[in-house]
């Protein structure tokens, strides 16, 4: 365990103790990994001061410039990879090789982001005038990132941001402040003063952020429930959102594929980070023909995964990221438990502390369930007979959730027909989770409002502004 004040948070390009500081735990084994600064009030205020007081600066520098320095944000972050991977295990809980995936991913977005810039479109060019919309700065942003990929999904909102010509103040989750800490210390010698600061804290801190008149757009990931309120304090001064929540992706299995292989993939798409993505697929609607053998399938491939501390050698899946989660998940199987669902659970977990849930499927539910109704974000997964396409689609879509979802069928035309009939911001055909830096992410219904990645989400760092040039000697007004 580190002393209070190894980690500093970073205020106007330097290292700022906490007035106060909070534990974070290592969910393998509960144990101290290190203190976290507890951001105060006036350290906040310190913080989106120095990011207005950046601002003018940052704005004004040219863009290739500022595309050259996120860049180097993302080289920063890949030097660090191979020695940060096991501050992130021991915080986060994932393996050594998920932790190091998580930062080189961080870097890949920066580095590919940095290749990116904001479109300036002609509306009108004639003898009379020109007229242009650029894509400005909003000014200050606060990024607030959420436990289960804390580099990876923090970047996603950092590299945009800075292209575009905002400044920062990111806030990690309280339950996966170090690693981010850490970077934000190496980058100090990188970036000018300002551009991006870096806060930790506890409840509190987030609601400051939104409500906070210095900032001017919120940049939010996180749990739907947590959106809502992010989304109504923001309401207050009319700061600019983009919220990718929470998701319950449904998989369609066609009678048509291969199983073993789809059991395989379809295992990885589901317990993935022990289950704690977005993403993750969450309720998987199989065709009656082939329903007990991919069932069967899964729980014989699940059998050869070990759970267990991501720093032991050999662990696929880590435990669960906090005892609130954790308490969520063991709540959802005992109920699943109680109202008589079969249960297949497959290996074991460690004995003695930790978050540790066995992989458990639940043999075709209700769609009532709470376990096929709510996001479980664990490793329990729900799994439904069909009989008939439009009722698989009818079932899927039946969700106040819309992030992702996946067809699986060695028949491209019929997945990709089905594909279009799901409500949802991505679909995926034969795989799924795969994201990447150049295409729009976001949900639909309440997973989300605005969208990351691409183009369109380094729009939504921007106002659009309409320059229109009357062209001397143009003809009459
Ligand atoms: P969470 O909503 O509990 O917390 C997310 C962040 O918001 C944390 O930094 C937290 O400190 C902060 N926060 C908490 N209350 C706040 C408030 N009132 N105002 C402002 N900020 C506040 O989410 P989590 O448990 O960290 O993450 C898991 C959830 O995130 C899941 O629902 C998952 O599906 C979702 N998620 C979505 C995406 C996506 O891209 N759509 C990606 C990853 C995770």
């Amino acid at each position: 365990m580190t002393e209070p004040g190894a980690f500093a948070m970073t205020i106007g390009g330097r290292p700022v103790a906490g007035t106060a500081w909070f534990d974070v735990l290592n969910p393998a084994t509960e144990e101290v990994v290190g203190r976290a600064p507890d951001c105060s009030r006036a350290q906040l205020d310190e913080a989106v001061e120095a990011a207005r007081g950046a601002f003018p600066a940052w704005r004004a520098t040219p863009l290739a410039e500022r595309q050259r320095l996120v860049a180097r944000i993302g080289e920063v972050i890949r030097e660090l990879a191979g020695d940060l991977k096991y501050l992130l295990t021991a915080e986060q809980g994932k393996p050594h090789a998920a932790a190091e995936a998580d930062l080189l991913d961080g870097a890949r977005w920066c580095e590919a982001v940095s290749t990116l810039s904001p479109p300036v479109i002609v509306n009108e060019d004639d003898a009379e005038r020109r007229s242009e919309t650029h894509f400005v700065p909003i000014g200050v942003v606060g990024g607030i990132a959420p436990w289960n990929f804390p580099i990876a999904l923090a970047m996603w909102k950092v590299a945009p941001a800075l292209v575009a010509g905002n400044t920062m103040v990111l806030k990690p989750s309280p339950f996966t402040p170090l690693t981010t800490l850490r970077i934000g210390e190496a980058l100090q010698a990188v970036l000018p003063p300002g551009v991006l600061n870096i806060v930790t804290g506890q409840d509190e801190l987030g609601p400051w952020m939104t409500a906070h008149p210095g900032i001017d757009k919120i940049s939010f990931t996180g749990s739907t429930q947590t959106g809502r309120k992010v989304m109504a304090s923001a309401a207050a001064t009319l700061k600019r959102v983009t919220l990718e929540l929470g998701g319950n992706d449904a998989a369609i299995v066609l009678p048509d594929v291969d199983v073993r292989d789809t059991a395989e993939k379809l295992f990885w798409a589901a317990f993935f980070n022990a289950g704690q993505i977005c993403i993750a697929t969450k309720r998987v609607y199989i065709h009656a023909d082939i329903y007990d053998e991919l069932l069967d399938a899964l729980t014989a491939y699940a059998a050869t995964v070990k759970v267990g501390n991501g720093a032991h050698q050999g662990v696929d899946l880590g435990p669960i990221q906090n005892r609130l989660q954790y308490r969520r998940v063991v709540d959802l199987i005992e109920d699943a438990r109680q109202q008589g669902y079969a249960l297949r659970t497959a290996g074991e977990v460690p004995d003695g502390p930790g978050y540790f849930v066995p992989i458990t499927f639940v043999d075709n539910p209700p769609d009532d369930a709470r376990i096929v109704a709510e996001e479980q974000f664990g490793p329990v997964l729900p799994l439904m007979k069909f009989d008939s396409v439009d009722e698989a689609v009818a079932r899927a879509n039946a969700s106040d959730y819309g992030l992702a979802g996946s067809v699986w069928s060695k028949d491209e035309q019929a997945a990709l027909a089905i594909a279009g009939r799901l409500e949802t911001g991505t679909v995926w055909i034969n795989e799924a989770l795969h994201v990447t830096p150049f295409a729009s992410f976001g949900g639909h219904k309440q997973s989300g409002m605005g969208v990351e990645n691409g183009i369109d989400g380094m729009l939504e760092y921007t106002n659009p502004q309409t320059i229109v040039l009357r062209k001397a000697g143009g003809g009459e007004a």
